[in-house]
């Protein structure tokens, strides 16, 4: 399958950036016309790419990193070592809605996000960087730890 990849630890940022660039290729942007992609890596080495995916309702619309992420989690993946975003902007970094970050967030703040330019150089930052003073799921909201918690 498309989506199924283990990319070898060589060069591993540069290959889960291309993998971005690549799911970019498959972005669904009537609207916008603004094509996003991503990659995101479990801690197994399997990868999971995703693309937006636009709506003509527009907040129907899905980001390409929680598309990355949900294709991972529906397979069975919740541990990221990294995630790859790619666009066509030249001249900056792609930078994760604030929707992806919390997505992001919930699997763990201490892993990494690649923000690319269209050439492949890229800006390495951590989930806690992009969303500093997060809630996550060890917050309490049920008054008891809520990890796997089926109260949520
Ligand atoms: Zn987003």
């Amino acid at each position: 399958q498309k989506c199924l990849t283990v990319i070898p630890q060589i060069s591993l940022n540069k290959a889960l950036v291309r993998k971005s660039q690549e799911a970019r290729n498959q972005a669904y942007c009537p609207y916008s016309k603004f094509r996003v992609g991503a990659a995101v890596l479990a801690s197994n080495g399997t990868v999971f790419t995703g693309c937006n995916v636009e709506n003509a309702c527009y907040t129907a619309g899905l980001c390409a990193e929680r598309t990355a992420i949900s294709k991972a989690v529906s397979e069975g993946h919740t541990s990221f070592k990294a995630i790859a975003i790619a666009s066509d902007l030249e001249d900056r970094f792609i930078s994760p809605c604030g929707a992806c970050r919390q997505f992001m967030r919930e699997f763990g703040s201490q892993w990494d996000v690649y923000l690319s330019k269209s050439d492949g150089s890229y800006k390495l930052m951590t989930v806690e960087e992009l969303l500093p003073c997060s809630f996550g799921p060890e917050d309490p909201r049920t008054g008891e730890n809520t990890v796997g918690n089926s109260k949520l």
